[in-house]
Order: C-alpha cells, then structure tokens, then sequence
C-alpha cells in the first residue's frame, strides 16, 4: 500500500500536521522534500475523511549561527543574534535576514500546490505570549530536561543550567546566553564571550522576567512545546534530526516527561543529496528550491520527491547533466502508463497512485491529465535552439492533432523551463546553434566513411518520411552501408551542421530543419571540393 495511505489507516480523530524550518541562509531545493511529504501526508488524510490541519512555522528566533552569507562587516555583529532581528543582507525590503530566506522558500509552496492552513513565525508566537506557559513549565523542571539531556544523548549540563536562552539586554545575542537561575517570577542570566564558538557574548548580566519574547526555549524543547501548543499529531522529520539520541528523540522525551503528551507519529525522511553530497543551506549555487523551482515545473518537482518512499535519499544533480530532461522523461512515462499507453522501462509502484499525488491540483481529473499530450523535453529544448522553428507548428504536427487549452499550457511551461535549462544548466552537448550560412570549416576533416554515409543519406532523405524517429534510423542504415559506426556518422552530422563534434540527437536535429536545407548541406559536406588539400 502506498506509504501516505498506510499512514492514514493508522490515525483517528482529527489530526495537525506541522513541519518547519530555520531561515539560517538561503534554503537548498532539498529542503522541500519536508512540505511535500507533510501535503501529501495531508492529501492521504483528507482523502480518508479526517480533518487535517496543516501548519509549516519558520524558527525565526533562533540563532543567526553561519556567517557564509554575511557581509564582513556585519559577521561580528550579527552571528549569535536572533535571525529575526539581523538585517536583510540583500536590502530589497524584507524586514529581516529570516523573512528575506525564509520567504523566497515558503513563496514556491503554492506554486507546488502546497498550501498550509497557517504559516506561523516563532517570533510572533513567543511575542504573543503563547509560549509563556510552555516557558515557566521547562524552568520548574530545568532538573527533568537536563537528566533527559543526559539519558537520551549523552549532554552533560552544569547543574546551574536552565533550558532557556534570554535575548540579552546589552548585545541583543540569544546565541551566548545562559539562564542560571529561576525564582519563579525572573530569570537570572549571563551573555558569555565563549559559551559557543562561532559567537561572541557581550560579558553582560542580568535578571529579567522571561516572557513575551524576550527569551527562547532551546531547539529541542522549543520543539516539544510547539505540538502542545499547535496540536500537533504527525510530524516529518528529516535525516539529520532522527538519528538515535538526536534532536527528535530528546524532543520526544521533553513532550512525555516536562509537557506530559505524547509526541507525534513521525514520518521520518532522508536527504536529497545533489552530486552525492548532502547541500548545506549556504552552498549550492543553483541550487536553491525557489531557483530549481524556475526551471522544473511544479508536476516534476513534486516527483522528484514521491518517486522514492520517504526513506530513501534521492539523488539530483541537475548541472551539465540530463537530470532535468531525465526527470521530464520519468514524468511522460509516468503519465503514459496512467493512460494505459505502452511504457519502455521501469515503472515506479503504484503508479496511479503516485500520479496523483504528483498533481498540483489534489482535485483534477487525473485520467484526463495523463493523457494529455506532453512534448519531450529535450526535444523542445533542441527546437528552441533552430532559428525560424515554429515551436507549436512542430508539436501540434508530432500529436497529429490540435493543440487541447490545457496542453498549450502544458507546451508554455515546458518552453519556459527548457529555455531556462539551457540558459543555466544544460550540458555542453545539448547547446547548439546551426550554421546556416555557410559550411563549417569542422566539415573539411570528414573522413572517406563519413562522406560515403552522408552521401547515402542524402539520397535517402530526399523522400523519407521527415520525423526525428524516422530520420535517426535513416542515420543508422546509411552508417551501417558505408560500415561507419553510428558515433562516427554522428560526429559527421554535427560538424556538418553545427561545426561542433557533440550535439542533441541526429534524427531530431535533421527534423527541426527543413528538408531541402539538409539535403543541401548533405551534398555540399561531401562534394570534392571541400575535401582536404
Ligand atoms: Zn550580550
């Protein structure tokens, strides 16, 4: 049974799902995997008949702790300060370094078809004074979360220790403080030069009534108090928190023991890793989820992410590679199957299943959505590329039939995204300009196999049916004729064409040009007058 579906079989009663994130620098593709799982989690649900609550909150209170994305001047300053108080780096008018992150991230979520009930910023809550409760229950039994520390993952805290972290009032540093003492009304704290490496306390001290936002539980107890205060009944949880002793475990041993609820089901989930390596959130260029978002539509976004259950790490390297067009393949396939069309290659299981739950809309028709026409992505991005090439021409004619409303749009978005594809992430291969004017000088080096070919193949191109599939088996007769192997009749189109020695697919390329052009350029690559003096 489809993983989300099993899921739901398990709950009862209404349910919140929740899952959030912390704006510490610009937020890597791989970052999505969390809101798709938790919108599906919620799909399953509602598609079972309860009543689903979806949450996504940003931890905009915690600790500006990486400095890749300062400017120098500003590194000292910020590091340690709550991200919700550090300024925009790129000014263009978000009130802080979190909402500039965190909303470039959270703004390609419709787009996905992503849509919490409520957005929530932890800044705003513990301002509110919703988690003063939560606040006060942590400092009666900082005894109980220090043992827990220390049963579950092995942290020693001095006994002078309390779970919390004072904004301090001279710095203004949430990362360097200590509460070290609790008397029921104030907290008495110190803002240390060396309690952490990577900031700088001020040496202030102070005693402060910790409530309203002037002060944080820390990240695991913040987390416990959170699903008491929200509800929360299902949370994903990503790699790097699930391991034994680790964050979600200690937060689960906070909600039992200090909250007294038990915690949510987790769904736990593994990493997205681009070139085998887990992206950190200040790396990556191009990488980031709202960059991947311009060029990969929403339907192929979402299953780059379901293809693999939850469980399994996924990997994506979408520069100077056939990901991308790859992904799009997958996707075609996928849908092809969903119609009943024959399928070459490997299905994902449940393909029904997944096929719906890669739909932005949860409530199209999914039937009549697979069997849609899809033009192949590479070759549209190859189309793109020919001068004077009517794009929707050429589609329209390789469907054999108008052009559905919904198929344009299909057509327009794919255009967008090959188009961006080629701007910033195609391999070397895939770009291409043909030489229209003139022979290229590449086309002199031919050898007597490559010429004998290209001349077979101009007679047989004079009347052979014009389409990409049709023509690639034309290359491959006229190359088996003149015993050249295909790579070398290849290489011979390429120089004769684009004056290059890689290209897209021969059969395609020849399609997108017109026949008497190609004929032409045929007979003049291999006249006796270019040959090599
Ligand atoms: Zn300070």
């Amino acid at each position: 049974m489809y993983w989300a579906d099993e899921l739901a079989l398990r709950v009862s009663g209404p349910q919140v799902v929740n899952d959030s994130k912390t704006p510490s620098g610009t937020v890597h593709v791989g970052s999505l995997r969390g809101p798709v799982i938790l919108d599906v989690i919620a799909r399953a649900l509602r598609g079972a008949n309860v009543v689903t609550t979806m949450l996504y909150g940003i931890d905009d209170l915690d600790p500006m702790d990486a400095a890749a994305l300062l400017t120098p001047d500003a590194v000292e300053r910020s590091m340690g300060m709550p991200l919700a108080h550090v300024p925009d780096p790129a000014r263009d008018g978000h009130p802080s370094y979190a909402r500039h992150f965190a909303q470039a991230f959270i703004d390609t979520f419709a787009g996905l078809g992503i849509h919490p009930d409520r957005y929530y910023w932890m800044s705003e809550v513990y301002a509110s004074g919703e988690m003063d409760r939560y606040i006060r229950a942590a400092l009666d039994q900082a005894a109980v979360v220090r043992d827990i520390y220390e049963r579950v993952a092995n942290v020693r805290h001095p006994a002078e220790w309390h779970p919390l972290a004072v904004i301090c009032e001279n710095c203004g540093r949430i990362g360097t403080t200590i509460v070290t003492g609790w008397d029921g009304e104030r907290v008495s704290y110190e803002c240390r030069p060396d309690l952490v490496r990577w900031a700088t306390g001020c040496g202030n001290s102070g005693r402060v009534a910790p409530f309203g936002g002037r002060a944080k539980l820390p990240f695991n107890v913040d987390w416990a108090a959170k699903w008491s205060l929200f509800g929360v009944t299902i949370e994903p949880c990503g790699k790097d928190l699930a391991t034994a002793g680790g964050a979600r475990d200690r937060a689960d041993a906070v909600a039992r023991e200090v909250f007294e609820r038990e915690p949510p089901l987790r769904v736990d989930y593994e990493f997205l890793n681009i070139g085998g390596r887990k992206m950190s959130t200040s790396r990556g260029h191009g990488a980031a989820a709202h960059e991947i978002a311009e060029v990969v539509p929403p339907e192929q976004l979402r299953l780059l992410f379901l293809r693999s259950r939850p469980n399994h790490a996924i990997e994506f390297d979408p520069h100077g590679t056939d990901a991308i067009p790859r992904l799009f393949d997958e996707s075609d396939r996928l849908a092809a199957a969903v119609a009943g069309r024959e399928v070459k290659g490997e299905l994902p299981a449940d393909p029904d299943r997944l096929f719906a739950d890669v739909l932005v809309d949860p409530s199209a028709d999914a039937a009549a959505e697979a069997a849609a026409y899809r033009p192949p992505f590479a070759h549209l991005a190859l189309l793109l590329q020919v001068p004077g090439v009517d794009v929707r021409a050429k589609v329209e004619a390789e469907k054999g039939a108008p052009l559905t409303g919904r198929e344009e749009a299909i057509l327009q978005e794919r255009t967008a995204a090959a188009r961006r594809w080629l701007e910033a992430y195609a391999p070397q291969r895939s770009r291409m300009e043909v030489q229209r004017d003139a022979l290229p000088p590449a086309a002199a080096e031919l050898d007597a196999g490559q010429r004998a070919t290209l001349t077979s193949l101009a007679d047989s191109l004079a009347t052979a049916p014009w389409d990409g599939e049709a023509l690639q088996a034309a290359i491959f007769d006229a190359a088996r004729a003149a015993s050249l192997p295909a790579g070398r009749a290849f290489a011979a189109l390429y120089a004769a064409f684009l004056g290059q020695s890689s290209g897209p697919r021969a059969g395609w390329l020849l399609a997108s040009l017109d026949r008497d052009f190609v004929v032409e350029r045929l007979r003049a690559a291999t006249a006796p007058d270019t040959l090599p003096p």
